[in-house]
């Protein structure tokens, strides 16, 4: 299967993971879902423009919609080592996307098992199908570099 196949499929498990953490979110308060869907929209934009927006395989990038999305946001490319700066942010920006839900989702325990499902089949996906594909030398996780 071409490695974009992959990488759409690892979009869509994330994807539904975050709608299952609104929809249960949305069931505690419509504050909560509403306020958890716009903090993973607001966090997405910002990890692909310091992140992605960084990426020397934009233009060919695995998760398809990602490096277009980082071209419209940074049109200049300028490829350079991520600061500690941009990592950390990233890193907390993705513990707060899928961690936070935990908070709620305890409390839906079948919401949680497939919440808990979608998050391990797409880092499986990522870590042996879309990484191992990608040329972001500069990304801690490629394997370009090496
Ligand atoms: S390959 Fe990875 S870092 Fe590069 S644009 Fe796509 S998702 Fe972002």
């Amino acid at each position: 299967m071409p490695a974009r196949v992959y990488g759409v499929l690892s979009l869509v498990t994330f994807a539904g993971a975050v709608a299952i953490a609104v929809w249960a979110g949305w069931r505690e308060s419509p504050a909560l879902g509403v306020g958890y869907a716009a903090l993973a929209l607001v966090s997405l934009l910002v990890i692909v423009a310091v992140f992605c927006g960084k990426c020397a395989a934009r233009d060919r990038c695995g998760h398809v919609v990602l490096g277009p999305i980082a071209r419209l946001i940074r049109k200049e490319l300028k490829v350079s080592p991520y600061t500690s700066l941009e990592l950390t942010l990233t890193s907390v920006l993705l513990a707060l996307t899928f961690v936070l839900p935990l908070g709620w989702l305890w409390r839906y325990p079948l919401a949680l098992g497939v919440y808990a499902l979608f998050l391990v089949l797409g880092a499986i996906d990522v870590g042996a199908r879309v990484c191992p594909a990608c040329n972001n030398a500069a990304c801690p996780l490629s394997k370009a570099s090496s």
